[in-house]
């Protein structure tokens, strides 16, 4: 018999049939004369319920059918009589595919987030965590298909690399050198001549570098893939690997690059809404009471857009009417996630683009405004989450561009490649990169990246 999935069953209108299902036991419960097993195959957050005649089954198999264990049943379905599942399976046939053993570690009461952590080869079993994997998948989906309906190519571009993306964060080194017996050079330092590549290569920290390359041959174009930064940041924000959607676009200006922001996030959250209505309805009950609200607040308002100095004046202002931070605020400051978290749940109640960055602050690529002192950058700052989009106009002119690396005494030759598209055809263009785990964090209202991302990899933590 070939196997329906409890997705696809709970749909079912018609019955009397026979139907087989697998899936994994959550519990088993019930009397002596009757057990009723609540299966879950992953295909869906609900079960399909298996009802057993018990006399009509060996002992010794429904011994086994304990929570975790992997079953295959086969059974008759029928509307159920109960309120909670609308069908249900009367069970012909039961076989065990996989004991879960004494020390299944997973039991009906809820675990903690850290105790999950530890057990991450079989987290993804439990109720909040196949929802969030689902809608991670369909934001996914919700991301590609954005795009290629806007008519932006997907490219792909390196994760090892020999370039510094603007020194974005810590990177890792990529190399094949003994390291216990390591060629140096004359002056003491690794020979990286006789390395793989022949020179230092490292993990990418962003593909934003390539992305314009891409941009200005093919006029609109996204990476997705993933990221590393070696940074030492053990927060709920960042990952040591992470997800980075990456759109660069010809020919956009600063109000173009803000509307796609928007537009872009609006439509990955109303795709969650649409397509995710279990599994956020379980996450808004179990999770955070306010997650579907919050989500629909995003879809429904314009976000601010907001000059970072204007930005300063409301911070110094809110302190002068009694409000206390952490770190202290000045023009010319990076904004800290406390800042950007009052600018965004207090003072506006909505989603911010701040932009014009002063230069000190931001990567040598922005482009400057005419004030000399500020850049085209924009952050989309959201509630629960601070930063979650970070982009800008790149600065398309040669001699500009020279200037600021020299200013900020960057080794150019490492930017030859870079620099040539300035001298070739420079064209303007913009573009931005999301951290995809920043956005499923705000989709499901979970409160740590860590619980985002299947497996997590942060410092002192590769395990799984
Ligand atoms: P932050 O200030 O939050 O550390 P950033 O300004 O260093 O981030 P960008 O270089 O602008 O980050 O990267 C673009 C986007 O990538 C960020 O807006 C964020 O959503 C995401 N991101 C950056 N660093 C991390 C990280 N370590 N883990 C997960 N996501 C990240
Ligand atoms: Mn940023």
């Amino acid at each position: 018999m070939k196997r329906t999935k409890v997705i696809d069953l709970l749909k079912a209108t018609e019955f009397g049939k026979n139907v087989e299902v697998k899936g994994w036991v959550r519990t088993k419960r019930g009397s002596k004369a009757v057990n009723f097993i609540a299966l879950n195959d992953g295909s869906t957050i609900k079960n399909v319920q298996i009802v057993v005649d018990v006399a009509n089954f060996d002992e010794n198999v429904l011994k086994q059918v304990t929570t975790g264990a992997c079953i295959a049943v086969e059974g008759v379905l029928k509307e159920s009589q109960g309120s909670e599942q609308s069908v249900e399976i009367q069970c012909v046939k039961i076989e065990v595919l996989g004991p879960a053993g004494d020390d299944y570690p997973l039991q009906k009461k809820g675990h903690t987030m850290e105790f999950l952590r530890e057990h991450a080869n079989i987290r993804m079993r439990t109720n909040t965590f196949g929802a969030v994997m689902r809608i991670r998948h369909n934001m996914a989906m919700a991301i590609h298909t954005f795009f290629h309906e806007n008519g932006f190519f997907y490219l792909n571009t390196p994760i090892i690399t020999a370039s510094d993306a603007e020194g974005a964060g810590q990177m890792f080194q990529v190399t094949t050198l003994d390291l216990n017996n390591l060629p140096k050079n004359e002056d003491g330092k690794p020979d990286y001549s006789q390395d793989f590549f022949g020179s230092q290569t490292n993990l990418t920290v962003s593909g934003q570098l390539e992305g314009e390359l891409g941009a200005t041959a093919l006029g609109a174009i996204y990476t997705f893939g993933p990221t590393f930064r070696a940074e030492n940041s053990n927060t709920p924000r960042h990952l040591a690997e992470f997800w980075m959607v990456e759109p660069e676009i010809a020919f956009y200006d600063l109000n173009d690059l803000m509307d796609l922001e928007e537009k872009f996030i609006k439509y990955c959250v109303r795709w969650a809404l649409d397509n995710c209505k279990d599994d956020l309805e379980f996450l808004n009950k179990m999770i955070d009471k306010t997650l579907i609200e919050r989500l629909n607040h995003v879809v429904n308002e314009s976000f601010v857009r907001l000059p970072y100095t204007e930005g300063i004046k409301i911070l110094e202002e809110a302190i002068k009417n009694g409000k206390k931070f952490e770190f202290p605020i000045s023009w010319g400051v990076d904004l800290a996630s406390e800042h950007e978290r009052y600018l965004v749940e207090e003072h506006f109640k909505k989603p911010v683009i701040m932009i014009d960055y002063p230069k000190e602050i931001k990567a040598f690529y922005m482009k400057m405004n005419a004030d000399n002192k500020t850049v085209q950058g924009t952050d989309v700052l959201f509630p629960a989450i601070g930063e979650i989009i970070g982009g800008s106009v790149r600065e398309e002119s040669y001699q500009k561009l020279e200037n600021r690396i020299n200013e900020l005494n960057i080794n150019i030759d490492s930017y030859n490649w870079y620099m040539e598209t300035r001298k070739w055809g420079s064209c303007p263009h913009a573009g931005f990169g999301l951290g995809f785990e920043r956005l499923i964090l705000f989709v499901t209202g979970m409160q740590n990246i860590r619980d985002v991302i299947p497996f997590p990899r942060t410092p002192k933590n590769a395990a799984f």
